[in-house]
């Protein structure tokens, strides 16, 4: 068991860290999410370094990066903006990864050399109004129309990033069979294509980005566009599923990290009966209860990262990281703000945000209580 490290992975954190600072300071993160706006001009940055084609093979213009090595990145961006981290880890896992594991080689050469040079953004569409935690029973129908197309309608909603990305990885109902994850297939959808509408959600937090409400009126995207196997695609979507988790572990962690320290430092410096807060233990262990969460987080998406990378996850490992580490980040950001007390609920510090944000991480991509179900079912029970 080895728990460091390479040196080039250390190089990745620190110029990933340095770069992050300077083109995505607090004011400026602060200043997105207030004008709800996406961090484009950060995201351009990222791109022109190359960082987006991490784990993108370097036969397609990548660097051919690890798990490890991706969740190293995500994490530092996620210290410094988890929004822009939710857009580079769509973006790499339902482009990039999606398209390695499961596209035709002809779909590899046209979309991963693009997709490494953050020329092309990818969002994912698979919640429906009436399949959310139920995600398999989605009703979007695609059906061929016999001239080397589908033809696509149907409505999705909380498609996040839909108005700011060019290609929708979509989940679509191809036929009707006596099991609901049969007959699924999955689309790379042009998000400009006609028939498309897209609507914006007003949500608590996530703001820069945000999320999206999406119909589908005979829209017509060309065959080869079906990434996977059409009428078999529910095993490609729980594989995007297992990487999501992975990603959305390691960036939200990063972003814990980032309220905790912000939290540790208050502490220090803001007194009330003559002394630091954090002298108080009711503070001092709440700090120390975050830093063991941050701890155990980092062990957990690290060593799922590990397991990807060995090609050994399993569907009860992907729960546990996804459950621990949002519930995890939820607490953080939660007695973050109890610990800068009237400030903390205050619009003028960035603790509001972090805790705004954090709320979805028990919500979206498989609620808490789904994951215990799925923990639950690995127990026999
Ligand atoms: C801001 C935001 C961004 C999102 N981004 C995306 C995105 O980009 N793409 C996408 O496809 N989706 C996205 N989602 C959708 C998200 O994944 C769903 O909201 C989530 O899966 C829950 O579905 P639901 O909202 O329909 O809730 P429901 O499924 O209706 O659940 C309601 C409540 O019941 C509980 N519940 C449901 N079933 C069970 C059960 N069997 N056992 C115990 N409890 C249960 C849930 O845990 C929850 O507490 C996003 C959502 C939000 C809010």
């Amino acid at each position: 068991m080895d728990f460091s490290f390479t040196q080039d992975q250390e190089d990745l954190r620190r110029h990933a860290r340095d770069l992050l600072e300077a083109v995505c300071p607090p004011d400026y993160v602060e200043k997105c999410d207030v004008e709800g706006r996406a961090p484009r001009e950060a995201f351009d940055k990222l791109a022109e370094q190359g960082w987006l084609g991490l784990i993108i093979p370097t036969e397609y213009g990548g660097a051919g990066g690890s798990a490890i090595d991706l969740a190293i990145l995500l994490e530092e961006i996620g210290r410094q903006s988890e929004e822009l981290a939710m857009w580079v880890f769509r973006t790499m896992t339902y482009g990039g990864y999606a398209i390695m594991a499961l596209g035709t080689e002809a779909q590899r050469k046209r979309f991963l050399p693009k997709i490494a040079k953050g020329e092309l953004t990818y969002c994912f569409g698979l919640t429906e109004p009436e399949s959310g935690s139920d995600a398999a029973a989605l009703t979007t129908r695609a059906e061929a129309t016999g001239n080397g197309s589908y033809l696509i309608n149907g409505q999705k909603v909380f498609t996040s990033g839909m108005d700011i990305s060019d290609y929708c990885l979509l989940v679509t109902r191809t036929s009707k069979r006596e099991r609901k994850q049969e007959g699924i297939t999955m689309f790379l959808v042009d998000t400009k294509l006609p028939g498309i509408e897209v609507r914006k959600i007003d949500t608590l937090g996530h703001r820069a980005i945000g999320t999206t409400q999406v119909f589908y009126n005979d829209v017509e995207v060309p065959a080869d566009m079906v990434i996977g196997e059409v009428d078999n695609g529910w095993t490609s979507v729980d594989a995007c599923l297992w990487y999501e988790r992975l990603c959305l572990s390691a960036a939200r962690t990063g972003t814990a990290q980032a309220a905790f320290e912000l939290a540790l430092d208050y502490a220090k410096s803001r007194e009330q009966f003559g002394r630091p807060i954090g002298k108080f233990q009711a503070i001092s262990h709440k700090l120390a209860d975050m830093k063991m969460m941050l701890e155990i987080s980092r062990l957990l998406f690290y060593r799922f990262a590990w397991a990807m990378d060995e090609g050994e996850p399993t569907r009860h490992d992907a729960a546990i990281l996804k459950l621990y580490t949002s519930e995890a980040y939820k607490a953080v950001t939660d007695m973050g703000l109890q610990i800068f007390g009237g400030y903390g609920y205050c619009m003028e510090y960035p603790m509001q945000r972090f805790y705004r944000d954090a709320r979805l991480a028990v919500i979206g991509a498989g609620s808490s209580e789904i994951q215990r179900n799925i923990i639950a079912r690995s127990l026999g029970l």
